[in-house]
């Protein structure tokens, strides 16, 4: 059986973080779903037609990846997908205290799927779709955060 793994997140936008976690995933899973999550009470910066172009351009012919949005619960999407896995990455411990009731919720719904957590690697930590957002804001430079497809 393939191993496929949804990796939900905002992507708001998509991070040279976000990407890491994406690429060592690659090496892990047979698929991978980059899958948008609409959550109609959180504001976003980019509308959910561009972080889903900057997902598409950053990972054009990648054959293992496939971009979706979803508007359930994360557990019933990776059911409707047919995946077996939960990507997520940790770059601190608040990440691991947001993480872990999340994970353990999940997984009480749905034995089936496992939530796979990859740790930041130390080059990108620092990386988060919020500080890109806010040297964005004051018109700074965020080339080294973002992908050359968010660059342009
Ligand atoms: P969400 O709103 O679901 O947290 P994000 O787009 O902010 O969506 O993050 C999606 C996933 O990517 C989360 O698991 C987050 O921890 C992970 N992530 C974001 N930035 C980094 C990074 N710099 N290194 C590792 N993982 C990251």
């Amino acid at each position: 059986m393939k191993r496929k793994a949804v990796f939900p997140g905002s992507f708001d936008p998509i991070t040279l973080g976000h990407c890491d976690i994406i690429e060592r995933g690659l090496q892990m899973f047979d698929e991978i779903v980059l899958a948008i999550g609409v959550n109609s009470a959180k504001k976003y910066t980019f509308s959910l037609e561009q972080r889903k172009a900057f997902l598409e351009a950053t990972f054009a012919g990648e054959e293992k990846i496939s971009i979706a949005t979803y508007e359930t619960l994360t557990i019933d999407f990776c059911k409707s997908v047919e995946a077996q896995f939960i990507l997520r990455g940790l770059r601190s411990t608040t990440d691991f205290n947001y993480e872990r009731p999340i994970a353990q919720t999940n997984r009480a719904m749905d034995s089936e799927v496992e939530t796979v957590f990859l740790m930041a690697s130390p080059a990108v930590t620092h990386v988060s779709s919020s500080i890109v957002r806010e040297i964005m804001k004051y018109d700074g430079n965020y080339q080294h955060l973002v992908p050359d497809t968010v660059r342009k």
